[in-house]
């Protein structure tokens, strides 16, 4: 039999986030975690995948997210499992589905308030790869559910938004917001636009021709050049929409200028999904090229009794972490993140006791610390520890054990002190707590 070498690779689509880079990433979850924790959101964790049918329902069948995006398999026929052989399952596109499924299923219109939660992970789309396109990406994401619909609930979900963005450095960003209507107003103004769609229907491509007759709000969507100057005339939902979405238009924004939050109206901001009503939003960020959309969200008043559920309100946005990293890296401006701070240089059985004794001490006192497991000469010690990009190397020999203090290297300019234990201790917390203010 001859051995088979063949080499695994990460699939088209997906990828690794390596250290460093898995530090920002953490960073800036960590970052929206405290941003959203300050305004009273809590976490749900949810499955990654879920039935075929919540995703259809809610998503929409007509969606491209939904006819031809999903990962989608089922589990097979199993005598000893009660399964339904046929039932299908998919790796889940977007998270608002699985959290209405969720608040639907534990009840959640009794639990006090505003039901406020966001969540953090990994979602799947069948989508061409290319910058910023990914078929395993990442969203944060944040909902609201509840009874209300004050356009206030828009306005603080939009405000803790852009003050994670802003926490973040995610600064050259533009909001932009539309409001796309209820079932009061939407059906007439969708009507009036596949009319005037019809018309034109020759001088338009395939797909917006196609979506005349299956959804022509997404027409407005299309980025084809020789489509806009036709899109531009099309009829506005703002000259359609009822006196009520009109009103909750106006109040948003109002809202929004009393949080000195600032937006930009766009007409023809739709947004993919079909369960969308009233507010809709959209972040762009610089540097990333064609896909620019960091973040999308929107109200969906209507998606709880779609899935069964009570009457609700709702609204929530997706940040497509991918993207934010991306146009993070572009800005260069990242944080400084914790890095190696001691690297412990040893050298002979007694010192290296004393190494392993200190070496716990300092990862105590919250410092990453790194400790040789075998014994090297201090030169090579010093060479790693430089090549790691340590602060500092503390170098331990015979001497240092004998006379009970050690050597602390600085290694960016090879400042050196001599420090008994304790005096070491101290002067390492200090210095990290002034580098993380
Ligand atoms: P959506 O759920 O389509 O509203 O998307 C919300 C955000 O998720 C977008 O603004 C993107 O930043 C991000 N996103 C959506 N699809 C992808 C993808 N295939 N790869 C990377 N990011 C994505």
């Amino acid at each position: 039999m001859t051995e088979n070498k063949r080499q695994f690779r990460a699939i088209k689509g997906t990828r690794d986030i390596l250290p460093p880079d898995s530090a920002l990433w953490n960073w800036f979850e960590q970052t929206a975690r405290n941003t959203f924790e300050s305004y009273n959101f809590r976490e749900i964790r949810l499955p990654i995948f879920e039935e075929t049918e919540l995703f259809a329902r809610s998503v929409g069948a007509d969606t491209d997210i939904v006819s031809k995006e999903m990962f989608t398999f089922n589990i097979g026929h199993d005598a000893e499992s009660k399964e339904e052989p046929s039932q299908t399952y998919s790796l889940r596109p977007e998270a608002t589905a699985s959290v209405v499924r969720s608040y639907i299923e534990h009840r959640m219109q009794t639990f006090p308030g505003n039901l406020k939660l966001y969540y953090v992970g990994p979602m799947f789309r069948r989508e061409r790869p290319q910058k910023g396109r990914y078929r395993q990406f990442y969203q944060i994401g944040a909902e609201v559910l509840g009874q209300s619909d004050a356009a206030a609930i828009d306005a603080e979900v939009i405000e803790m938004l852009m003050t994670f963005f802003k926490r973040a450095d995610l600064t050259r960003t533009t909001l932009y917001i539309n409001s796309i209507g209820d079932k009061n107003c939407r059906p007439q103004y969708v009507e009036k636009l596949r009319e005037e769609l019809r018309k034109v229907a020759d001088r338009i491509g395939p797909d917006s021709q196609r979506r005349i007759e299956t959804n022509p709000l997404r027409v407005l969507d299309s980025k084809l050049p020789e489509e806009q100057a036709i899109i531009g005339k099309l009829p506005r939902i703002s000259d359609h929409l009822c006196d009520e979405c009109r009103e909750h238009f106006a109040k948003l924004k109002e809202e929004l200028r009393l949080r000195g939050i600032a937006y930009e109206e766009n007409w023809r901001l739709v947004r993919g999904l079909d369960y969308y009503t009233r507010t809709t939003f959209e972040v762009i960020a610089e540097g990333l090229g064609s896909q620019n959309a960091v973040c999308g969200g929107g109200r969906y008043d209507g998606l709880v009794e779609l899935l069964g559920g009570p009457p609700t309100k709702g609204i929530g946005f997706a940040i497509g972490t991918d993207r934010a990293i991306l146009s993070l890296q572009e800005s260069g401006k990242l944080p400084s993140l914790p890095a190696l701070a001691v690297f412990v240089a040893w050298m002979g059985q007694a010192a290296y006791l004393t190494a392993v004794n200190i070496a716990q001490k300092l990862r105590e006192a919250g410092l990453a610390v790194e400790l040789p497991p075998e014994e090297m000469k201090f030169k090579r010690s010093l060479a790693l520890a430089d090549k790691l990009g340590a602060r500092y190397a503390l170098i331990i020999g015979e001497d240092e054990v004998n006379s009970g203090t050690f050597t602390l290297k600085r290694l960016a300019d090879s400042d050196q002190k001599k420090l008994s234990k304790f005096d070491l201790l101290e002067y390492l917390e200090s210095e990290r707590r002034d580098t993380r203010a």
